[in-house]
């Protein structure tokens, strides 16, 4: 049936400001019913919208505390404790040890806590986490941004999709990738730096990480400024030898 399909729909991939088409990094991953925000950049709120009210969400899942991965959590707040919107339950919100406390602090900006519990559950992440959403699994894991950060693998009964949030090139990526059907693999950088600890993927490290992992599909996102995203998806498809598609804005994708 289609609508029990795993589906992922790019509300965002822009980095590391958003631009006038695109939202920065935001994805709504959707099956049977459940919607579950996957990343919350700035303009992913106004784009997500689009198809499921802030209410209506199952979870929502963070896998860094950058602003282009979690500003918007800011204002969908504000959606859930002071407008329009009532929640019959905190929605639960999987992050990174201290995001509680984080927004909490930053809309006060001051010792008072912003009562922030009242519009989120907070699950704090840690490497090897699981939750179970309907009829979904998430499984995070710690990876390489030089600050806490995860990747997720979403599955379900018949399909499973893999988000790498930001990271450089790491084994806890490549096993959580294990035959995944479509890694959304980051493809920040242009080239890998000579000196400092990696912190994002090449294209062709993107295309590396699918390989080692045997993913089925390779889509890459977060394209660094310094190259068109269509330039990424070819040098990862070369380097792959097969295609690979760009997570642009509004496209949605069956895993
Ligand atoms: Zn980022």
């Amino acid at each position: 049936m289609p609508h029990d399909q795993l589906m992922v729909t790019v509300l965002g991939s822009a980095t590391p400001y958003a631009t006038v088409d695109n939202p920065c990094s935001g994805y709504l991953v959707t099956h049977a019913g459940a919607r579950i925000w996957v990343d919350a950049g700035s303009g992913t709120l106004a784009e997500l919208q689009r198809h499921v009210r802030v209410d209506e969400l199952d979870a929502i899942w963070i896998s860094h505390l950058h602003a282009d991965h979690s500003a918007d959590l800011l204002t969908a707040y504000y959606a859930l404790l002071f407008a329009d919107i009532d929640v019959a339950a905190p929605i639960p919100l999987y992050g990174p040890p201290g995001t509680a406390d984080r927004l909490a602090h930053f809309l006060t900006n001051g010792t008072d806590r912003s009562p922030v519990e009242s519009a989120f559950a907070f699950h704090e992440l840690h490497d090897g986490h699981r939750a179970t959403i309907a009829a979904t699994t998430l499984t995070s894991r710690a990876v390489d941004h030089g600050m806490p950060a995860f990747a997720v693998r979403i599955d379900t009964a018949e399909a499973s999709l893999t988000y790498s949030g930001d990271t450089g090139p790491c084994a806890a990526l490549t096993e959580l990738a294990a035959d995944t059907d479509t890694l959304l693999c980051e493809a920040e950088s242009d080239e890998a730096p000579a000196v400092e600890p990696q912190v994002h993927h090449t294209p062709e490290d993107a295309a590396d990480t699918a390989r080692s992992a045997r993913a089925r599909r390779l889509v890459v996102t977060h394209v660094g400024r310094s190259m068109t995203p269509a330039d990424a998806a070819e040098r990862a498809a070369d380097r792959l030898g097969r295609d690979v598609a760009y997570a642009a804005p509004r496209r949605a994708f069956t895993v």
